[in-house]
């Protein structure tokens, strides 16, 4: 098995990884990833802020951005409710379980779920 890294030319890198580990040392390999928290957190804000600049760019020259979760799936916007979807099999759930006193307001189980 190789590192398989992309390469500038193109093609894969033929290196074989680190003993336990998927890349070769010039390709990451030595990379322990994240040790702290704060370095966790510039990890992903990177990521984020990095996302947000490449869609920023594709719109700006009216193209699609790739990725992110197809339409069918997400919640708003015209796409399946999710949140509503769940709240409902949980109420359905619950209709199913031995009733108990309820004391809490006029809130449905799943709607105190929602808001906490
Ligand atoms: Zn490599």
């Amino acid at each position: 098995m190789f590192c398989g890294a992309r390469t500038r030319t193109g093609g894969r890198c033929q290196r074989y990884p680190l003993a336990g580990k998927r890349r070769c040392l010039l390709h990451g390999g030595k990379s322990t990833g994240p040790r702290t928290v704060e370095g966790l957190s510039r990890t992903l804000s990177a990521l984020w802020w990095g996302r947000k600049r490449y869609v920023e760019q594709r719109h700006s020259m009216g193209l699609p951005a790739a990725g992110g979760r197809p339409a069918s799936i997400r919640s708003g916007e015209g796409g399946v409710d999710m949140v509503g979807r769940a709240m409902a099999a949980i109420d359905r759930e619950l209709e199913t379980l031995p009733t108990a006193e309820w004391p809490v307001g006029e809130l449905t189980p799943a709607e105190l779920l929602r808001e906490t």
